[in-house]
């Protein structure tokens, strides 16, 4: 849209102000063609062929301008647009190289036709200059553009992290349970979700402190991730509890599981000789319901866990009350 805008006013200038219709032609066949591009990525979605072409669309613009011009008035100065439009739209690598090609491209016709066109007066300082200030654009662009995907993938990966367990975090979670049932409820394999609590942790906060509690919630997402599947997902779902997705799971299959990281926990983790436990909350998705409705379910069989003496694995049953 900013293309069209931009190409139908400076077609626009160049007719009113210079009379130059060759020109003034070019800009609004871009503008047709920005256009043309827009109603094809509203159809098609396809966002890399899209900006594909409309860095196809400027480097013709330029290059016809620059030819029109035949390197006068400046025209090359435009070259200058292309490394920010391309970077942006096409990436570090596909923009480090368009960019390289067209400068190259452009320098090697400009010293090409130095001797045959008497428009193009630009002595060797010049010419070097102009070399100069490509290649460091071109450098610029290239190390900025590296930074901002960086930081891009960065910010991505913080975004679906927990920051002190390194799993999956809250809102992550969220989008996972939401799409495994939707899966479940569509291929009919049964997905167990699990709430996992640790018991009677305020205590190891009270007794050893805020960060030796830290040190055990690490320990323990460490221990239950090196244990569960590949496939299924575990996250921290808040404060000390875990939620853990097991897709393709039945019902006893899932208990088996939790019943095993409820031994090995209670096992292997202990703080100064006491033994670290966990209750467990369980229950099977075979159709769709809402992820509200699931987590409900999974609280209400980790509440009985809770209630019944902790350490301990308990299972939601449909249509009866625990
Ligand atoms: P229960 O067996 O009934 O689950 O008892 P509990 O003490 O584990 O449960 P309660 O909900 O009373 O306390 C949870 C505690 O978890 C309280 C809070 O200080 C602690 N906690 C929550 N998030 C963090 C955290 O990020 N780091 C630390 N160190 N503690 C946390
Ligand atoms: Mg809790
Ligand atoms: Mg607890």
């Amino acid at each position: 849209m900013v293309i069209f805008i931009f190409s139908a006013l400076i077609g626009s200038l160049n007719v009113v102000l210079f009379s130059a219709y060759q020109i003034a032609a070019f800009n609004f066949t871009s503008a047709a063609a920005s256009v043309a591009i827009w109603f094809y990525f509203q159809f098609s979605r396809n966002l890399k062929a899209a900006s594909w072409l409309v860095v196809a669309a400027i480097l013709f613009n330029l290059g016809a301008f620059m030819l029109a011009a035949k390197g006068a008035a400046y025209s090359i100065i435009w070259l200058t647009v292309l490394p920010p439009l391309a970077f942006f739209l096409l990436g570090r690598l596909a923009g480090s190289w368009v960019t390289a090609i067209a400068f190259v491209v452009t320098l090697s016709l400009l010293v090409f036709f130095q001797s045959q066109l008497p428009t193009l007066k630009f002595s060797t300082g010049a010419i070097l200059n102009i070399a100069e200030v490509f290649i460091i654009l071109w450098l610029v662009f290239r190390f900025y553009e590296g930074s901002r995907q960086a930081a891009f993938q960065e910010l991505k990966r913080l975004s679906v992290i927990d920051k002190l367990t390194g799993i999956h975090n809250r809102s992550r979670l969220d989008d996972l349970l939401e799409s495994h049932i939707h899966l479940a409820a569509r291929t009919s394999l049964p997905l167990v979700v699990i709430l996992i609590d640790i018991d009677h942790f305020k205590q190891v906060n009270d007794r050893y402190g805020h960060l030796r509690g830290d040190a055990v919630l690490q320990q323990v997402a460490t221990a239950l991730k090196s244990r569960v599947r590949i496939t299924d997902e575990l996250g921290r779902w808040g404060g000390e509890e875990f939620l853990l997705l097991c897709p393709d799971t039945s019902l006893q299959e899932g208990t088996q599981l939790a019943e095993s990281l409820r031994q090995y926990i209670a096992g292997n983790i202990n703080i100064d000789g006491e033994a670290l436990t966990l209750s467990f909350g369980l229950t099977e998705v075979r159709q769709q319901i809402s992820a509200n409705e699931a987590i409900r379910q999974a609280d209400e069989a980790l509440y009985a866990a809770k209630d019944s003496g902790r350490n301990r694995v308990m299972v939601f049953l449909q249509d009866s009350k625990i």
